[in-house]
């Protein structure tokens, strides 16, 4: 019989409960016991909803308080020393909230040790997902074994429930290839030392009575560096014989195994997980490639995106595998863990009724996983109905005209290479905006938000209950703006910005004034721990029917005469940060975006802003996995970003901005974007990451964040200034700004007003220093 299978749920809760549970355990208004009984009961709800989808294969272990890689580098002992950890038993909470956000002071810290100085451990994108993760910190002197039975604990708790679950696992070698060594060795070379310990901790899953484990192995999806090969297969051949009877599920996952297939085929497991939606196309080969008598999971249902699967395509590749030999041992699934889509439409009253019947989320997709099982097994009459549902909800979309707008396919059509350029190069640009702007040596700037308090968010949710009127919503953030630019003049900000005490997101704010975005009302999905996003679905065309941001820059800039600064998002992170429609290549959908932030760029300009901004923070993110995709998105990553700039006159100024600094790999294209400044992330790392932008001499100016916004610590006019000094070693002073290392949003004024004055101080010791 074919198995429903699920690889991971989200987390969060259908409210989020679990970032309730998590801030009110932080601030100290709830106990451990509280904290773990509301995990408890979320990990129950969300074993209940996957039984009732249909599914038979539920994963455990799937759920983390904080980061499912920092609490599986914990449970085998990959904790490095500062954070309180004593070297034996599980790691505290606090332990793993130290790692995970740093030392925050209080009695539950000092108690378990935790010095007040550890700060957290380095967070990064997990593969081409908006989740993030916690690197691990490795070191030679650790001693890996198994500290915390997290696995089988969370599978007998699934037993008391009478439901033998699928424990999750994420794989040694992805783990290590995750992973940072700080010592100078290669994270690899731990993997003889790990392997005991997930032996170990397969034993005594299969003790507890687990059937089936999953060993995620995402790695094998994506390019391999030297030595993975060797490590995959000294870590299967080991995990096999050390639990004889337990079956491995390998799952892979984000892409194709591609070069990696006769490898991932070799390994000594029970069954392979492909993702299908992602890499169709690996099917035929894998069937070639893997032995009879092998598992297959085939991974048929988006877990990336939002849309309901197109269930006779999908039943017509189950089929292929079915005939290849593999249908008895055939597994339906999601094509990676759901922990990247919302939990359930059932909670969205406001959607589009048409659009709302094209979508599943997480607990819908699921019974599209089991419906597929069914189909398999019993044939597509015992699924006519849900088929002819998926075929009418397929062809009501390709029939719905408002996906497509003529007039948007005309102006793509019309785009020159002239409109991806500006009209001089950069030399020639700097002369007229430095004979227009007249601004001092190491102009001092801002990011664009100042911080959203609670007294903005209280006004926004009144606004939005009908509490109070449009007009006096808008008087009352025209006051908070005024406040703010009187407070950067007085301070010395040489190139002020209004503040964005308008928007709620930067993205949201800029979907719900174009045509082609919806939004939902509980679709969060995690980013990190507590902090949840509800990504924009984009649905149809984009468009911008009317200007978004220029009451707002226009009123700031009637208030001064410096020069105000614009802020917009950039297509590429409009479009990275959303659901995205599938109908038509992204690149299309990002010269769509790219073209209403144009007009919305002219529109500023014409009405008096000097300078104007395009963030493009997700620039990085959208990277391809496999470096042989890279040159392709980087080009038309490259030309929606200059088609959304470069229609103005020399004379203005565009910024652009992104919030992290390995550039190393992409610096060409950043290059190639011709802003004429960028601001990056570089205060925690000392300037270091600077590096790559001088080993490529960027040609541009390029403003170093000196003062890391993502800290409560108000750094000293002394220690800014010697940031710049360094900077200013390297990188002409013609050519360098001085702003934070991104925007103040998540900031007090309390912090924000004396590090902005030290900031400004610091610019000033450097002139004068230069002069
Ligand atoms: N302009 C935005 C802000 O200041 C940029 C945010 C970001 O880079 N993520 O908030
Ligand atoms: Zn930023």
């Amino acid at each position: 019989m074919t198995i429903a299978a699920n690889l991971g749920y989200p987390r969060i809760g259908p409210r989020r409960e679990l970032k309730t549970a998590l801030e009110a355990f932080w601030e100290g208004r709830s106990s451990e016991a509280g904290l773990l009984a509301a995990a408890a009961g979320l990990r129950a709800a969300a074993r209940a909803d996957q039984l009732a989808a249909g599914v038979s294969h539920i994963p455990s272990g799937d759920f983390a308080l904080y980061d499912h890689v920092l609490e599986t580098a914990c449970a085998f002992g990959l904790i490095p020393e500062g954070y309180g950890w004593s070297g034996e038993g599980p790691a505290s909470l606090a332990t793993l909230f130290a790692l995970a956000r740093g030392a925050r002071g209080g009695e539950a810290e000092r108690a378990a040790g935790v010095p007040p100085g550890a700060v957290a451990l380095e967070m990064t994108k997990w593969f081409d997902t908006n989740y993030h993760y916690l690197v691990p910190r490795l070191s030679a002197a650790m001693r890996p074994r198994l500290l915390d039975h997290r696995w089988a604990r969370a599978f007998r708790e699934g037993l008391a429930h009478g439901q033998r679950t699928r424990p999750v696992l994420l794989g040694p070698v992805s783990l290590l290839l995750l992973a940072k060594r700080e010592d100078g060795g290669r994270p690899l070379d731990l993997l003889p030392l790990l392997l005991p310990a997930y032996a170990e901790a397969l034993r005594i899953l299969a003790e507890a009575g687990a059937a089936w484990v999953q060993m995620d192995e995402p790695c094998l999806a994506a390019d391999l560096p030297p030595g993975a090969e060797a490590a995959y297969l000294q870590a299967y051949q080991n995990l096999a014989a050390a639990a004889p009877g337990l079956d491995l599920m390998l799952a892979t996952y984000f892409g194709g195994l591609e070069e990696n297939l006769p490898l991932a085929a070799s390994l000594p497991v029970a069954g392979l997980h492909l993702d299908l939606v992602r890499a169709p196309g690996q099917l035929d080969a894998a069937l070639a490639a893997l032995p009879r008598g092998r598992w297959l999971s085939l991974g048929l249902v988006d877990g990336r995106n939002v849309w309901r699967t197109d269930l006779r395509a999908a039943l017509a590749l189950a089929r292929r595998a079915e005939a290849a030999g593999f249908g008895r041992r055939l597994m339906i699934a999601p094509s990676c863990s759901l922990l990247h889509v919302p939990l359930s439409l059932a909670q969205e009253t406001g959607l589009d009724p048409a659009l709302k019947r094209r979508l599943a989320f997480a607990r819908e997709k699921l019974r599209e996983v089991a419906l597929l099982a069914r189909g398999l097994d019993e044939g597509e009459g015992a699924i006519a109905a849900a088929l002819e549902e998926s075929d009418r909800a397929l062809a009501e979309a390709r029939a719905d005209a408002r996906l497509h707008d003529p007039a948007v396919a005309a102006r793509i059509a019309a785009i020159t290479p002239e409109m991806e350029r500006r009209r001089s190069p950069y030399p020639e640009r700097a002369r007229a905006q430095a004979a227009r702007l007249g601004l001092p040596r190491l102009p001092v700037t801002a990011i664009g938000s100042w911080p959203q308090t609670a007294e903005v968010r209280a006004l926004r949710a009144r606004l939005a209950r009908g509490e109070i009127e449009p007009a006096a919503y808008e008087a009352e953030l025209e006051r908070l703006t005024a406040e703010a630019v009187r407070w950067q003049e007085e301070i010395g900000v040489d190139v002020p910005v209004h503040g964005e005490f308008e928007r709620n997101d930067m993205v949201k704010y800029f979907g719900e004034r174009l045509a082609g975005f919806a939004f939902t009302k509980h679709g969060w999905v995690q980013s990190y721990g507590s902090r949840c996003v509800a990504p924009p679905i984009i649905w149809a065309d984009v468009s911008r029917p009317a200007p978004m941001t220029v009451r707002w820059s226009a009123y700031a800039q009637s208030l001064t005469d410096r020069p105000m600064k614009g802020m917009l998002t950039g297509p590429v992170t409009m479009l990275q940060w959303s659901f995205a429609r599938t109908d038509i290549p992204r690149e299309r959908i990002c010269r769509q975006i790219a073209l209403a932030i144009r007009d919305e760029v002219l529109d500023l300009e014409a009405a008096g802003i000097p300078i104007i901004q395009i963030d493009e923070p997700a620039f990085r993110e959208g990277l391809p996995l496999r470096a042989a995709d890279r040159a392709d998105y980087l080009r038309w990553a490259v030309a929606c970003f200059r088609l959304a700039a470069s229609g103005v006159r020399d004379e203005t100024q565009i910024h652009t901005h992104m919030c992290y600094s390995e550039f190393n790999d992409i610096i060409e294209s950043i290059a190639a974007m011709d802003a004429d400044v960028i601001s990056i992330e570089t205060a925690r790392s000392d300037m270091e990451l600077l590096q790559a932008f001088l080993d490529f001499d960027y040609p541009n100016e390029i403003g170093p964040g000196v003062w890391d916004i993502h800290s409560p610590r108000v750094p000293t006019a002394e220690e800014m200034a010697g940031l710049l000094r360094r900077a200013t070693n390297r990188i002409p002073a013609e050519r360098l700004w001085v702003n934070p290392d991104c925007g103040c949003k998540t900031r007090r004024w309390a912090e924000v007003k004396p590090a902005m004055a030290n900031l400004v101080a610091a610019a000033r010791r450097l002139r004068a220093e230069l002069a």
